[in-house]
């Protein structure tokens, strides 16, 4: 018997009736003969809930206590799935994560898993349990409970499934699979059948919100190949798996909007050896990452350095680069959430030139200033205007014609 592992997200969760509809899927496919471990978000928007209720009753609610608040969320939804299979006649058991045998780091709120201890798990399974665990939950190594981040319920699915040498990892979302842009700003976008992790990757990264981008870098390290599909519908959706030779042939195969990072500006940065480090050493170490970096041409001595980072950050960026400044003796720092990240990815850029110039042309086509550039070797990436943002989509879409030929 194979082993599936399957997670449902907070939306396919989020009434009783749906979580009803989750149990009847979950046991349709343990009729085919599978072994299922099921790895389950909280229910619809129950987290976003949670951290208004902490606001409320604290300035800055301490982490330890945010993570024993959130990972509730998740433990309703295991026992309400568990008690719903139940009642179809199934027998089913919920598990925590600690119970699940996720070991993490201390990093409240941002753990990283350090191991899996599948022995729990593997006992309820020879029992013929159908397990659900309670996903973005675990156990540190001083015992307290941690949380893996926003969205991390796809890694404690990844992770089981590697653990647990899982046959497949199907991650169960509101959505078809991942989209050669979001269907909401361009109408005529087309699912993606096959992608490769690192494109995968460098969208997640970059603003696609189908699946967490730390468990999309988890499964292309570790080799699980992952299914995102609809829990609404039986069309299969998108396997993100190891890169063939075939997927060079397409030169672009999606594109990313971020709206969810500001601009920070440090001004009159004295142009000395050690100052970059200065600035993003401290950064680094409050856990902070910096996604563009520019700094412009320095002058009589001095040079403006810009940088992004996501906004959830940006109060904690602010306050840190206020204290470099005076370190350094900079002259001012700024921020700006006005800004939109568009990106372009596919492995085909590697073996085709040409896709920059392809891209700057669109956007100067459409009027839309650039304000920064990074690329990697897969992805090229541009600053906007936010209002500009959907509109860049739009345009790079046509221009690289996905609407066209289906990848
Ligand atoms: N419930 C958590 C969140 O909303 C984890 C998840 O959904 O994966 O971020
Ligand atoms: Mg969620």
């Amino acid at each position: 018997m194979a082993l599936v592992v399957q997670k449902y997200g907070g939306s396919s969760l989020a009434t009783p009736e749906l979580i009803r509809k989750v149990a009847e899927r979950v046991i349709r496919k343990k009729e085919e003969g599978h072994d299922l471990v099921v790895v389950v978000s909280a229910m619809g928007k129950t987290t976003d809930d949670l951290i208004r209720l902490a606001e409320e009753v604290a300035e800055e609610p301490p982490p330890r206590e945010m993570d024993m608040l959130l990972s509730s969320g998740e433990q309703i939804s295991m026992a309400l799935l568990a008690m719903a299979i139940q009642d179809m006649g199934y027998p089913a058991i919920s598990l925590t994560g600690p119970q699940a045998g996720i070991m993490t780091d201390t990093s409240h709120r941002k753990a990283r898993i350090l191991e899996v201890d599948t022995s729990r798990v593997r006992k309820e399974l020879s029992e013929g349990k159908i397990v659900i665990v309670a996903g973005f939950q675990g156990l540190s190594t001083e015992g307290e409970i941690t949380t893996l981040g926003r969205g991390g319920s796809d890694r404690t699915a990844v992770a089981l499934a590697y653990a647990l040498g899982a046959e497949g990892c199907e991650i169960y979302t509101d959505v078809e699979g991942v989209f050669t842009a979001d269907p909401r700003i361009v109408p005529e976008a087309k699912k993606i059948p096959v992608i490769s992790g690192d494109e995968m990757l460098e969208l997640a990264s970059s603003g696609a919100k189908v699946m967490e981008a730390r468990s999309v870098e988890f499964a292309t390290k570790y080799g699980v190949e992952v299914h995102v599909r609809s829990t609404f519908s039986d069309e299969p959706g998108t396997v993100i798996k190891r890169e063939d030779p075939a997927m060079e042939k397409v030169l672009v195969r999606g594109i990313a909007l971020d709206t969810k990072e500001a601009k920070v500006t440090i001004r009159r940065v004295p142009d000395r050896p050690g100052v970059a480090a200065a600035i993003f050493s401290p950064l680094a170490d409050a856990n902070i990452n910096v996604d563009m970096i520019v700094q412009n041409v320095s002058q009589d001595g001095f040079t403006d350095l810009s940088f992004t980072v996501s906004t959830s950050d940006l109060k904690t960026a602010l306050a840190i680069c206020e204290g470099t400044k005076a370190r350094v003796g900079a002259e001012e720092v700024t921020a700006d959430e006005d800004v939109a990240k568009v990106s372009v990815v596919g492995v085909g850029m590697r073996s085709h030139a040409g896709v920059a110039a392809k891209m700057f042309k669109a956007l100067a086509d459409e009027g839309i200033n650039i304000e920064m550039i990074t690329t990697s070797e897969i992805r090229i990436s541009c600053v906007v205007r936010k209002e500009q943002g959907e509109r860049a989509v739009r345009a790079l879409h046509r221009a690289f014609e996905l609407d066209k030929e289906p990848t």
